[in-house]
């Protein structure tokens, strides 16, 4: 696991830390999405494979390692280096 600061210009900086799907996994453990219908309050929900990632950017799934970034976002390592590399500064190894 690799920690990072993540500073975009104007924005305040935020965590960011780079990890593998197993260590994502067991962070971030994958619940069902779950939709309740506003006319009826009836809640639905909708599993998801228990193993897959899938990045908040450009929705392909993940296969080797993810960017989180602020604890929520997840990137792969396409969008890593298309948008975030410039602002990013490794803070040591964890
Ligand atoms: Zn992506």
């Amino acid at each position: 696991m690799k920690h990072f600061k993540f500073r975009y210009p104007g924005d305040p900086t935020q965590p960011a830390v780079l990890m593998s799907r197993r260590e994502f996994l067991v962070e971030h453990p994958r619940s069902p999405i779950v939709v309740t219908d506003l006319d009826t309050g009836e809640r639905e929900e909708f599993p998801i494979p228990k193993d897959m990632i899938v990045c908040d950017v450009c929705n392909d799934e993940i296969e080797d390692e993810v960017l989180v970034i602020a604890g929520s976002m997840g990137y792969c390592p396409k969008c890593v280096a298309e948008f975030k590399k410039e602002y990013l500064t490794p803070v040591g190894v964890g």
